[in-house]
């Protein structure tokens, strides 16, 4: 075989791949730039715009139990071991639904109709979780405090996003309807 004839089947076997492969990391680049627009501007707190699998609304379904442990462990770095509402650090920590309550049908994760991921998950210690119940986080949060939350929240999605959480888009507000 030739040299020009091995190019050729190289390009005839490879090439359509690698075609595939650009364009997966330009669709890539181009989700995760939405990704950055939005959570500066505030990400969406309307189920409507999430893609809920069919599994979804079930209680840990099979993405959850994946990478639960996982998950937890970054939760933990990123919210400094630490309550999300009163702070403390001696406390039983569990993971509340942020954004949309697990009643609504929000997962821990939760992929946005743009392509992006969105963390829904929080730290808070037993009591705080309890005493939140059904209520919204802007009803239950300080103002002060759910800045905070939005911060690190923010730095979480980044994180499920593969972006780096130490160069995050600092969240403005809580949430706009895109
Ligand atoms: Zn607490």
């Amino acid at each position: 075989m030739g040299v020009f004839s091995f190019f050729i089947l190289v390009f005839v076997v490879f090439g359509p791949s690698l075609w595939g492969f650009k364009r997966y990391l330009a669709r890539k680049k181009e989700v995760l730039n939405l990704f950055r627009e939005d959570a500066h501007n505030g990400l969406s707190t309307e189920i409507e715009n999430y893609v809920i699998p069919g599994d979804g609304f079930k209680r840990s379904n099979f993405t959850e139990r994946r990478f639960r442990r996982r998950y937890f462990f970054d939760l933990l770095e990123i919210f400094d071991h630490q309550c999300a509402n009163c702070k403390r650090t001696k406390l039983k920590l569990e993971i509340d639904h942020f954004f949309i309550p697990k009643s609504k049908g929000g997962n821990m994760m939760m992929k946005h109709k743009k392509g992006y991921w969105v963390c829904n998950g929080i730290l808070l210690c037993r009591r705080c979780n309890a005493n939140k119940a059904d209520q919204g986080i802007k009803e239950f949060f300080e103002e002060e405090v759910l800045a905070g939350i939005l911060k690190k929240n923010t730095q979480m999605s980044d994180l499920i996003n593969g972006l780096d959480p130490k160069k995050f888009q600092e969240p403005r507000s809580l949430s706009s309807d895109h």
